[in-house]
């Protein structure tokens, strides 16, 4: 296995993440309330999807994480594919973040302070399938072996097609990504970060203290960096600070817009701002972080904002 970060983090002081790609297909006028979530579009309208790569390249993005994470050979089975033509499915997921990336980086205009892109194939926990809500409890009695079995063909479809890396994330449970882990291993070849979602400055949501699951994973050497998404801006600092006092491996930090959902009103409220939020990611940076991007509501003006002081950084 060779280490896909290696080069960035040699070369730059941090490596910048893309940000959410279901608000920009709602914003291109997407209707994503469905079960399969941003991977309907693969299926219906993949050409926005390239269009949201593109554009998380050009705002600065030095990996696009692909639109795979609720996407799983069972969902689109459910919807009446076979399953060879899930796993294309799949696999169409990682050709559209490659071609982007493909795209941008043929023109050498784009080469200036940069490092060719990378592509993370995304791998959303097994209750982002169920569809809900358990993906944020990861509550599910499922055996680490059952574990493997579900998230196997998904993690061999996507290999195939030639991502650098695996983004495991958004993981509710130590279970969890232990198993991912231990999957990983039947692909020698492969590397992934693991990421899971927090609720606390210390806990990762289903509990597991995020400094304990950072000591688990850093014995693993197919996993090349580790961390938090999906969770509010707030808890990132003391989240790095936990995972640094178990772990040597880069840090990747990938919270939300900082945004509140108001479940009654059914919507997303302030007061977060795009300046604020790219504020925050330097604290993150200064904190250890060395992956930094935004999860849900962040948009390619949040990840231009961040990469405007990180290419300072380096000059
Ligand atoms: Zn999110």
């Amino acid at each position: 296995m060779s280490n896909p970060l290696t080069l960035h983090l040699e070369h730059h002081p941090l490596l910048i993440l893309d940000g959410a790609l279901a608000t920009e297909l709602e914003q291109r006028g997407c209707d994503l309330r469905d079960p399969l979530w941003s991977a309907k579009v693969l299926l219906e309208n993949p050409v926005l999807i390239a269009e949201v790569h593109r554009d998380y390249l050009f705002a600065g993005a030095d990996c696009l994480i692909t639109a795979s994470y609720q996407a799983t050979v069972a969902g689109f089975m459910q919807r009446g594919l076979t399953p060879e033509a899930a796993r294309e499915m799949l696999q169409r997921s990682v050709q559209l973040a490659v071609e982007a990336r493909d795209t941008f980086w043929r023109d050498e205009a784009n080469h200036p302070g940069r490092l060719r892109p990378l592509v993370a194939a995304s791998i959303g926990p097994y209750g982002a399938f169920l569809a809900n809500g358990s993906e944020y409890r990861g509550d599910y009695s499922l055996s680490t072996a059952e574990l493997m079995d579900f998230h196997r063909p998904r993690l061999a479809a996507l290999l195939e097609a030639g991502p650098d890396l695996l983004a495991c994330e958004t993981l509710p449970s130590l279970t969890e990504a232990l198993a991912l882990a231990r999957l990983l291993t039947e692909f020698p070849s492969a590397s992934a970060w693991i990421s899971f979602s927090a609720y606390d400055d210390a806990h990762i949501s289903h509990g597991e203290r995020l400094a304990d699951c950072a000591a688990e994973l850093d014995a693993i050497p197919q996993v090349v960096a580790m961390g938090v998404n999906c969770t509010a801006p707030r808890h990132i600092p003391a989240l790095i600070a936990a995972a640094r006092t178990a772990t040597g491996k880069p840090i990747v930090v990938y919270p939300n817009s900082g945004e509140t959902y108001d479940a009654e009103r059914r919507a997303w409220c302030g007061p977060a701002t795009v300046d604020a939020f790219a504020q925050e990611a330097r604290r993150w940076y200064d904190a250890g972080a060395r992956l930094i991007g935004g999860c849900c509501r962040t948009t390619p003006a949040h990840i231009g904002q961040i990469a405007a002081w990180a290419r300072r950084l380096q000059t």
